[in-house]
């Protein structure tokens, strides 16, 4: 990392040692939308362990290989561009919540954004990501490429 005084990728306009890396360090969000936003930043990062710490171990994408999972995040982050993430949708609630949020992105120059709407679970005070459902892409002509390539979106059990 180049220096800490760099805004974080999570597009909230503040540096990023005022923002996610609270939560990145162990600080837990006590909003949904915000574990959100720094699992968008741990991506833009490469911090695969904070993806893997903060999925819901009933998602899709969770994979039983940790370092294979690990691997596979770590390659989605090194070939993937985080140009931004928007916050569409926030709906709050005691044990579980949902965030729609449009996050642009590209892969070897091609645009690789998506929507989606996540829903978020509590559990022991503890937001996880559970599932995730893509609204539309907004991507041109790379519309399969987050479905069948992408660490973000590919299912484990294939
Ligand atoms: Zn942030």
């Amino acid at each position: 990392m180049p220096s800490k005084y760099f805004p974080c990728p999570c597009s909230s306009k503040t540096l990023y040692h005022k923002c996610c890396k609270a939560f990145h360090d162990g600080q837990l969000p006590t909003k949904a939308v915000d574990l959100m936003k720094s699992r968008y930043s741990a991506y833009a990062l490469n911090l695969p362990e904070y993806i893997i710490s903060t999925t819901h171990k009933d998602n899709p994408n969770c994979k039983a290989d940790h370092e294979e999972w690990k691997a596979d995040l770590q390659n989605f982050s090194s070939t993937t561009q985080f140009d931004s993430l928007q916050i569409e949708e926030f709906v709050d609630g005691e044990e579980t919540a949902t965030v729609m949020f449009k996050a642009s992105l590209r892969q070897a120059g091609q645009d690789a954004s998506f929507r989606e709407k996540s829903t978020f679970v509590k559990q022991d005070e503890r937001w996880l990501y559970r599932s995730g459902e893509i609204l539309k892409d907004v991507g041109g002509g790379n519309a399969n490429s987050w479905r069948t390539d992408d660490a973000w979106h590919s299912p484990c059990n294939t």
